[in-house]
C-alpha cells in the first residue's frame, strides 16, 4: 500500500463549508474528489457526470450487485454511493482521493478500508451555522430547521472520525486539511523500508 494515494473521507453538516473546501483541494493535480453516484433527481444547473452520475434505481441497484460501490446509503428517500473502479484506479496511481459523503457512508467505509482517513467539518457553532444556512439559503424555513437538525445529528457523530477540524475561517481550514494529509503522508507505515535496502 506504501505508493497508494490517501482515502479522504470528508463529512459535515451542510453550511460547514466542505464543498469550498474541497473544491481548494482539488486543485493540487494529485488531489481527485470521487464523483458519486445518486438516484435523486438533479437539482438546478446540476450536469450529469460533473456534480454526480445520476442513476434511476435499477441502474444503482445493478451497480450494488456488481459490487461497483465502495460505500452506499440512503438519504432522504435516495441512494448514494461511491463508485469504487475509478477511486481504485486513481490510488494505485498514487493518487489521494478525496470521497465528500455523509456519516453513515463514512462509517462503511471505515470498516473496510480501514486505512483511510477521515476528516469532519465543524462550523464554529450552531449559531454561526443557522446564519450561514439562512444567508445561502432560497430553502423555504421547514428546510432550513431539517437541515439544522440533521446538522445536530451529525455533529453528535463527529468524534468517529479521526480529525475534527472547525472551520472559523476558510483559509486557516484548507490549512489545516492540508497539514492533515501532509502528515498522514509521513507515517512510518507507509515507508517501504525494503526498497531502501535493496
Ligand atoms: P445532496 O443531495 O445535497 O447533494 O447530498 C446529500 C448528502 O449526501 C450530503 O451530505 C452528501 O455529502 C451526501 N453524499 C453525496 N454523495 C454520497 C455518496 O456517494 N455516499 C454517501 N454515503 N453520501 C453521499
Amino acid at each position: 500500500m506504501e505508493h497508494n494515494g490517501l482515502l479522504v473521507v470528508i463529512s459535515g453538516p451542510a453550511g460547514a463549508g466542505k464543498g469550498t473546501v474541497v473544491g481548494e483541494l482539488i486543485k493540487d493535480d494529485n488531489v481527485e474528489v470521487s464523483i458519486s453516484a445518486t438516484t435523486r433527481a438533479p437539482r438546478g444547473t446540476e450536469k450529469d457526470g460533473v456534480e454526480y452520475h445520476f442513476l434511476t434505481r435499477e441502474q444503482f441497484q445493478q451497480m450494488i450487485k456488481q459490487d461497483g460501490f465502495l460505500e452506499y446509503a440512503e438519504y432522504v428517500g435516495n441512494y448514494y454511493g461511491s463508485p469504487k473502479k475509478q477511486a481504485e484506479l486513481w490510488m494505485a496511481q498514487g493518487k489521494d482521493v478525496i470521497l465528500e459523503i455523509e456519516v453513515q457512508g463514512c462509517k462503511k467505509i471505515k470498516e473496510n478500508n480501514p486505512e483511510c482517513i477521515s476528516i469532519f467539518i465543524m462550523p464554529p457553532s450552531m449559531e454561526v451555522l443557522e446564519h450561514r444556512l439562512r444567508k445561502r439559503a432560497t430553502d423555504s424555513e421547514e428546510s432550513i430547521l431539517k437541515r439544522l437538525s440533521r446538522a445536530r445529528e451529525e455533529i453528535s457523530l463527529a468524534r468517529d472520525y479521526d480529525y475534527i477540524i472547525v472551520n472559523d475561517g476558510l483559509s486557516e481550514c484548507i490549512a489545516d486539511v492540508k497539514t492533515v494529509l501532509k502528515a498522514e503522508k509521513l507515517r512510518a507505515d507507509r515507508f517501504d523500508v525494503s526498497e531502501m535496502l535493496s
